[in-house]
């Protein structure tokens, strides 16, 4: 737990932290943990075993650095993401939260400027101040959504560096269409702006719904993040990466600290993604949580927002605080976004849904 503000207000801190919360969400012991977006899933045993056996190798190495180019993993995730990526597209880092810091390290900092479209990642504005980059926000239009014109306008007036576009957002769920990608980009021209699409969520997104990884030929300034954390169950690990121009990973080896990703950090990761079809075959089981919980809730009179993730934003509560403690009481944990009138569930498992559902109904 933190130690009394004012011992921390009596140390000689960087002038533009003082003041600032750290991320925190509640980590608390409840049964049913529906708050972050985690894979309610658990680990397959058959990735479990092979993450074991992997990392049992790579423990006898330890004596050495691990691969500093993570070579493998490169190679693994361009297969993976497929539309004809090579491994020197690849990047990795612990946790997209790493991946987006280091762009941040590389492409922002004093002087510079980061532009978010609130509501959105609430790690945006963090990661920008710890890297001494402005953090300006410009607003979405009924509904929480985004139209090329108003985003390129944004962009374009705000004259930033770095464009945050979460697609699927978080925490609304929704994804963006390519042509509020590509008109960012293009408004990003002058700036010579980076803009980064947050498919942290991608995997979950409804049928026929695009990936930025579509347009990033030709485009050397637009980067597409993805994180093993929710459709590959694995948050605990913290592995995210990045796909872009092979020049942007050349960017990020100047900022990365040495040797960032742990031999057994590599060797999970390449473990897990040769068993990707096991995992996704779970992301297909959480999705039809996700429907279920949007259509429930519609039945309940709320208003859900259209969803593309593995969560449930949804509005039209009197008192979202009343209802988030009612919740809690029956052993169900979800998020308040803080967002008048409105919660954030993840999908769990069936049983799991049905509690949550259960309690709702009760409550509202
Ligand atoms: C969960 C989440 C991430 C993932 O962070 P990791 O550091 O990879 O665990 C990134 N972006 C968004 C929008 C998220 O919700």
């Amino acid at each position: 737990m933190p130690s009394s503000v004012e011992a921390l207000a009596a140390l000689p801190l960087r002038d533009d932290l003082v003041g600032l919360h750290p991320y925190g969400a509640p980590q608390l012991d409840v049964p049913i943990l529906l708050n972050v977006n985690e894979n309610t899933h658990g680990v397959p045993a058959d990735v479990h075993a092979a993450i074991v056996e992997a990392v049992a190798e790579a423990t006898r190495g330890l004596n050495r650095y691990p691969d500093r180019e993570f070579t493998q993993l490169r190679k693994n995730l361009a297969d993976y993401l497929g539309h004809g990526l090579t491994p020197d597209q690849l990047w990795a880092a612990n946790g997209s939260n790493e991946v987006l810091q280091q762009v941040l390290q590389a492409f922002g900092g004093p002087g510079r400027t980061a532009i978010g479209f609130p509501p959105t990642y609430s790690m945006y504005p963090l990661l920008a101040s710890g890297t001494g980059t402005r953090y300006v926000t410009a607003a979405r239009g009924a509904a929480y959504t985004m139209t090329p014109e108003d985003t390129a306008r944004a962009v374009r007036t705000s004259g930033a560096n770095i464009v945050f576009l979460c697609s699927p957002n978080n925490p609304t769920g929704t994804a963006l269409g390519l042509d509020v990608v590509e008109a960012a980009y293009e408004a990003g021209e002058d700036a010579r702006a980076i803009i980064i699409v947050d498919e942290a969520y991608g995997e979950f997104a409804q049928e026929g719904t695009a990936s930025a990884l579509t347009l990033l030929s030709g485009r050397p300034r637009l980067l597409v993040s993805r994180t093993m954390s929710k459709a590959f169950a694995l948050a605990g690990a913290r592995i995210g990466y990045l796909a872009a121009a092979p020049e942007i990973a050349d960017a990020l080896r100047l900022v990365r600290l040495p040797y960032h990703l742990s031999a057994i950090t590599q060797a999970a990761a390449n473990a897990a993604l040769t068993h990707a079809d096991t995992l996704l075959a779970n992301v297909e089981a959480i999705k039809v949580q996700r429907d279920r919980i949007v259509r429930e809730l519609e039945t309940l009179g709320l208003s859900p927002a259209p969803s593309d993730s593995n969560f449930v934003f949804f509005s039209g509560l009197d008192d979202p605080h009343r209802v988030w403690q009612g919740l809690l009481e029956a052993g169900v944990l979800v998020r308040d976004v803080g967002i008048p009138g409105s919660l954030r569930v993840t999908a769990g498992t069936e049983e799991e849904t049905t509690a949550f559902l259960t309690a709702l109904a009760t409550l509202i």
